[in-house]
């Protein structure tokens, strides 16, 4: 099928959600993708931070295959080994926990709040979340997500919720009651623009949780699975949440979410309270399993951390000649470039010349490489970049 035909059946049967690039991707290997024309685009924000480790790596690729002759899916009636055992290597990478496993992001951090009401009493129903907060968009997700822009036309949404400024503690002190149930926030906001949330108000979270017998919720969704070189965001901080949600990055592809509970707030979830259907399934999971073994046998974190300063410096250096470039700000591969105006058109121009990228909340240039990546793919991308920022 060539792209017009392509883009056609989109037209007519596809609902039309999204606001798409046009291109028809056929074919995905490392850092590149190749389009329906033979184009190659080297991939600086591979499957919206999903496909983490690169596209099609060999180990997610063997893992699934070999699965998938043995076991697609069963359901949660019965016990299945490789949820097992992913469960257990997330819970020996975080704080012990214990994981439910889903399929999504939004679904991850709608399990991380019903599991916070049910660990609190009935009074304490209060979510406080952050300005700038992406969630997801089920009803209790969207609401969490303290932007407008993605409430509008789902009005009224769930009570409950506060929203307070982002790395703002005497908002959050002043927010915070003993009706609070959960706080939940990004280590670093990445709808939100790349926002890094700084030490202090990590630990003022805990600190009020503590002291209100509320639930600490990371959304890890993006942050995670290595991405600012470290398993997750928070590791870089001297706190630890009670629950951590992840989606992304995880599966390496495949869709799988995940949300892990220290092992006292777990066992709030009994059976009846919460499940997934597909959740832990073994495909998903074998998949998992792959790319943590991935990222430890080839030392991927480490990487991510040199490849990651690297790139910042590069960018950095550009402001000199380029003034369009305010700063760079965000942690190991999670990079923002703020923008003295829009983006989009960047972004663009860069797909034309081989360069995926993404811009977000409008002034923001997203690089989130995959952690595979040398620096040499940091170079070549920086110079399709700068040559499109000095025609704008
Ligand atoms: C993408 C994202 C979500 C939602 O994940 P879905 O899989 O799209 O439901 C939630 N939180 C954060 C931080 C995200 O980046």
């Amino acid at each position: 099928m060539t792209t017009q035909e392509t883009i056609a059946l989109f037209d007519k049967y596809v609902i039309a959600n999204y606001g798409r690039l046009n291109r028809v991707i056929v074919k995905g290997q490392g850092c590149y993708l190749y389009d329906a024309e033979g184009n190659e685009i080297l991939d600086m924000f591979p499957g919206w931070a999903v496909s983490g480790i690169g596209h099609c790596h060999p180990r997610v690729v063997e893992a699934i295959t070999k699965q998938a002759a043995e076991l697609l899916h069963i359901d949660n009636t019965f016990y299945s080994e490789p949820q097992g055992r992913l469960a257990q290597l997330l819970s020996e990478r975080a704080f012990g926990g214990k994981t439910f496993f889903c399929n999504s992001g939004a679904e991850a951090n709608e399990g991380a709040l019903k599991l916070a009401r049910l660990h609190t009493p009935r009074e304490k129903y209060k979510f406080i979340t952050a300005e700038g907060s992406f969630h997801g968009r089920t009803f209790a997700t969207v609401t969490a997500t303290a932007q407008p822009k993605y409430h509008e036309g789902f009005l009224p949404l769930l009570p409950g919720f506060m929203y307070v400024p982002y790395n703002d503690i005497q908002a959050l002190e002043a927010a915070f009651t003993d009706e609070v149930c959960a706080v939940m926030v990004e280590p670093i906001q990445g709808e939100g623009g790349i926002n890094v949330a700084t030490e202090e108000y990590l630990q003022a979270i805990r600190r009020l949780c503590d002291e209100n017998a509320a639930v600490m919720i990371l959304d890890e969704v993006q942050t995670g699975m290595g991405r600012t070189g470290k398993w997750f965001a928070y590791q870089h901080y001297d706190v630890e949440p009670d629950i951590v949600t992840l989606a992304k990055a995880l599966g390496g592809g495949m869709a799988i979410g995940a949300m892990m509970a220290k092992p006292d707030i777990a066992a709030c979830l009994v059976p009846g309270k919460h499940a997934s259907t597909f959740g832990g399934n073994c495909i998903a999971c074998a998949a998992g399993i792959a790319v943590i073994e991935a990222i430890e046998q080839e030392n991927l974190l480490k990487q991510t951390i040199r490849v990651g300063q690297y790139a910042q410096e590069k960018l950095r250096a550009l402001k000199a000649t380029r003034p369009i470039i305010d700063h760079i700000r965000g942690t190991g591969l999670m990079i923002g470039v703020q923008l003295t105006s829009a983006g989009a058109g960047i972004v663009s121009r860069c797909l034309e010349k081989g360069l995926r990228i993404n811009c977000t909340h409008d002034t923001v240039i997203r690089f989130m490489p995959p952690m595979i990546a040398t620096e040499e793919h940091i170079d070549r991308a920086i110079e399709v970049f700068d040559g499109v920022l000095a025609e704008s």
